[in-house]
């Protein structure tokens, strides 16, 4: 799979989450609070809600088209079930074939918008340093309208 970017969008990620720390809006989050906040996200983007492991095993958090692993250890917060049901939205949307591309930043920034205290122009600016590729919102799954 061609992610060329993955590595700038993991750097753009660190920092913005360590905004979101500073803020003091970075809590750990409950198996209750996740189950929740993913079916309120999953149901926004009208999506099937992922199945969500959390295991104690080290290592990276994964998302793909039916399921989440999130390491108890760092992973159980906002940014990261983020960051994880952006790839679920995608690949339910048959638009992961570009990994961490420039429609996942764009719905990654939607998102951290939508569900975090991080702001548009906080997210644009570092997206910027850090020379991401953002798709237009229009190339991208968008909330269903309530
Ligand atoms: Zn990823």
């Amino acid at each position: 799979m061609r992610d060329k970017q993955r590595a700038r969008v993991y750097r753009w990620g660190w920092e913005t989450k360590r905004i979101l720390a500073e803020k003091k809006c970075l809590p750990q989050m409950s198996a209750t609070d996740i189950d929740i906040f993913v079916r309120r996200i999953s149901k926004d983007y009208n999506i099937t809600p992922p199945k969500i492991r959390l295991t104690k095993r080290k290592g990276a958090a994964s998302g793909g088209e039916g399921n989440i692993i999130l390491p108890l250890s760092w992973a159980c917060q906002k940014h990261t079930i983020i960051h994880e049901m952006c790839h679920c939205i995608l690949f339910r949307n048959k638009e992961d074939g570009e990994g961490h591309g420039s429609r996942f930043v764009r719905l990654n920034i939607e998102m951290l918008i939508n569900y975090t205290e991080l702001t548009s122009s906080e997210l644009l600016r570092l997206a910027r340093i850090h020379r991401l590729d953002i798709a237009h919102i229009n190339e991208c799954p968008q909330r269903v309208k309530v």
